[in-house]
């Protein structure tokens, strides 16, 4: 039987999502769950990042192939809807996959994200990830291109143990750079990335 369990416990989620939205780059998958969620005080999304993944298969709700399985051990929360992301052991969808399309050595893990319009499920021996982001519109079409979402979104945390090196700029720096986020990206493509949450 199929079994489930969330796989980040901070912060708690406390809303279902409305929409799960996908940006491939190769073998690389960025995954937008749309949330509102307040982080900090900014309504925000989580963005999922997987560095390398197998496959992934995106379903419209009523047509994922568990739907009328799920048993009740489906973690929910408080308000009942559906936890929007998990770890799924023993995947009933993963072992109906056609052989052809599962051209992988080992068990790949089964993440499953869940929303109102949709269902994705991801194949991956990697951890995902997470950085939660602004939903005042879907962050990853504020970008040039694909290349500078996935360029932005591998940028570490702010946790440098110096200030920024722009002048008046109060942020922290990242391990890579002796600038923030935001002006490192703006040092190497030109342009400010969308205002980011944490
Ligand atoms: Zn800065």
């Amino acid at each position: 039987m199929e079994t489930y369990q969330s796989f980040i416990t901070k912060p708690d989620i406390n809303k279902c999502s409305d929409f799960i939205h996908y940006d491939l780059k190769r073998a690389a998958l960025a995954i937008t769950i749309g949330l509102d969620q307040s982080i900090d005080g900014v309504l925000s999304d989580l963005v999922v990042t997987f560095s390398h993944i197998v496959g992934f298969t995106s379903f419209d709700e009523h047509w994922h192939p568990m739907d009328y399985q799920y048993p009740e051990t489906l973690p929910r929360l408080t308000n009942g809807s559906c936890y929007p992301f998990l770890l799924v052991k023993n995947s009933y969808w993963f072992k109906h996959l056609p052989d052809s399309e599962i051209l992988i050595s080992g068990e790949p893990k089964n993440f499953r994200f869940i929303s109102n319009l949709n269902t994705l499920d991801v194949l991956s021996h990697d951890e995902p990830k997470f950085k939660w982001v602004k939903s005042e519109s879907l962050i990853s079409k504020k970008f040039n291109s694909n290349d500078d979402y996935y360029f932005y979104l591998q940028l570490g945390a702010e946790d440098g143990v110096q200030n920024c090196n722009e002048i008046g700029c109060d942020h922290f720096h990242i391990l890579q750079s002796r600038k923030c986020i935001k002006h490192h990206f703006k040092m190497i493509k030109g342009y400010e990335p969308p205002e980011q949450v944490s």
